[in-house]
């Protein structure tokens, strides 16, 4: 008998426990039936719609407009004439003005976006309530900070903004990777085009009205919506200076060709395979807690989620029987639900997707460990899963599934644990778990990796640089490195290199 089953047996715990539905109200948001392009500080008519829906009831929210090719060069002509007519010339302080007030009306109607945010993305309302309102108001006030104080981030260097900035955004986090986007941007004096995701346009779409709140000037920041047709065009478009882009490899690559030779600056933020490393003298409880926010925390969808979990072989089983204990206590189910752990899968699509690689899983020859679930009906869901015996050589060891689905791997000593948590084309983050201080240090320096956490995992500061090595991306977002995409500096090429 284990030690686990032996404490079960002396203390005896309900079979069930069972949570009233505390549904946060939806009628703290108002959402328009259809949505145009925010273009020049106004709204224009889109040409063609499209419907976005809430993964988590396949209900219909809004339609909203898939810009054309023109439309987007019409938004890239509004940043311009901001850029060129005002906005760069401004004095810094009052820039940073503009910041803060956007960063304190993000504060004032965090909860009205915290809802919109779960409707339409399918995250759990505790997430989008505490870590992305919190998080995207945290931005907009550091780089609001920095704004006036360039001098002084790149002292002797004679910053200069670069113009106008095309920002392509995931559906992960909407409303956070707008604002660490379009933070730097504007804190250094650049204007912005920015394309939300397909999935989650809502979000960007009020953000429109916190910018009309703070009277941001016409044209310095524009949101056109649509598909991966709209973000080629912003790529394409001739009157863009700088690309900033996060979603998938595959179309960062597209991106970085679609750009070679073109002199437009540009940043990839991509996918990530993070090994979550837990050695045998760390504290096993909080390492559990981390490795199931580190992998179940917005349903997977986190292009640093530790999604390979290497444990060592001498704490193998005590970890992964406490962790699919854990795994029980998780409550799937209505994203605006206040108890809710694991919300909707996005959309369909990615639903496809996490299946495949599941089912890839099972046929190469891994265990499958789903806890007991009801699943909703209607919309996107997945059960939080675990797979053991796993191979390096598996997909589901290899691929990002961005789900909520966990590979565990083993290693004996710490120089194999690196070379396990460097086998992958990804170097996005890593998280080291152990009680001394000497071998987290000795880890960092191994793992290639832009991020490594230590003892904790997932966890973002504004101050913080995040990015990536090797086929996670390149450029930092974040931390005084995140303003250097969008500056020039005297004497350098005029949006060079
Ligand atoms: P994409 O890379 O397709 O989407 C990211 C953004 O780029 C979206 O706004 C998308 O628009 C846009 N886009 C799509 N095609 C182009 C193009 N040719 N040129 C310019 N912009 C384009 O990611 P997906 O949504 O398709 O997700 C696929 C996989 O990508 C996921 O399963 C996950 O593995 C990974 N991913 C990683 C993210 C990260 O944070 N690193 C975030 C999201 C996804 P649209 O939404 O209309 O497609």
């Amino acid at each position: 008998m284990t030690e686990l089953d032996r404490k079960k047996e002396q203390t005896p715990v309900p079979k069930e426990w069972a949570y009233a539905p505390a549904p946060e109200s939806r009628d703290v948001v108002s959402i328009e039936d259809r949505y145009g392009h925010f273009v020049g500080g106004q709204w224009l008519e889109p040409s063609e719609t499209y419907t976005t829906i809430s993964p988590a009831t396949e209900e219909t929210l809004a339609e909203v407009g898939q810009a054309t090719p023109e439309e987007v060069e019409g938004a890239v002509a509004a940043a311009r004439e901001a850029f060129e007519n005002g906005w760069s010339g401004i004095a810094p302080a009052e820039r940073a003005k503009y910041l803060f007030r956007i960063a304190r009306i993000l504060q004032e109607r965090s909860r009205e976006f915290a809802v919109l945010e779960s409707l339409n993305g399918g995250k759990p309302i505790k997430e989008s309530r505490d870590v992305d309102l919190p998080l995207a108001a945290a931005h907009f006030f550091y780089y609001a900070g920095w704004a006036d104080k360039l001098e002084y981030a790149f002292p002797n260097r004679r910053p200069r903004p670069i113009g106008v900035a095309g920002q392509i955004i995931p559906w992960n986090f909407p409303l956070l990777m707008l604002s660490w986007k379009i933070a730097p941007a504007l804190a250094a004096g650049n204007t912005v085009v920015l394309k939300p995701a397909e999935t989650t346009p809502l979000s960007a779409l009020l953000f429109a009205d916190v910018l009309r709140q703070a009277e941001l000037p016409p044209g310095v920041v524009n949101i056109v919506t649509g598909d991966g047709r709209a973000g080629a065009a912003l790529v394409k478009s001739e009157g863009v200076d700088k690309i900033a882009f996060t979603g998938s490899t595959e179309v960062g690559k597209a991106i970085q060709r679609e750009l070679a030779g073109t002199g437009k600056r540009l940043t990839l933020e991509l996918g990530g395979k993070a090994a979550n490393i837990i050695f045998d003298d760390a504290a096993l409880d909080q390492a559990v807690e981390g490795i199931v926010n580190g992998i179940y925390f917005n349903q997977g969808h986190v292009c640093c989620a530790g999604s390979r979990l290497l444990v060592q072989e001498s704490i193998y089983e005590p970890v992964v029987e406490k962790l699919k204990r854990r795994l029980t206590t998780l409550r799937v189910g209505d994203p605006l639900d206040k108890n809710t752990d694991v919300g909707a899968i996005n959309s369909k699509q990615q639903l496809d997707k996490i299946r495949e690689l599941v089912e890839a899983g099972e046929d190469e020859g891994a265990e499958i460990y789903q806890p007991p679930c009801r699943l909703p009906e209607k919309g996107y869901w997945f059960v939080p899963t675990v797979f053991t015996n796993v191979a390096q050589s598996y997909r589901i060891a290899q691929e990002e599934i961005f789900g909520p689905v966990l590979s565990v791997l083993t290693f004996r000593t710490p120089e194999e644990a690196v070379e396990k948590a460097n086998n992958t084309p990804y170097g996005l983050s890593a998280g080291v778990w152990t009680e001394k201080g000497s071998r987290i240090l000795w880890m960092a320096e191994r793992l290639r990796a832009g991020v490594v956490w230590a003892n904790t995992f997932n966890r973002f500061d504004p101050t913080s640089p995040f990015g990536g090595y090797k086929e996670s991306g390149f450029g930092r977002e974040g931390g005084r490195h995140g303003l250097e995409p969008y500056i020039d500096f005297d004497g350098s090429e005029p949006n060079g290199g």
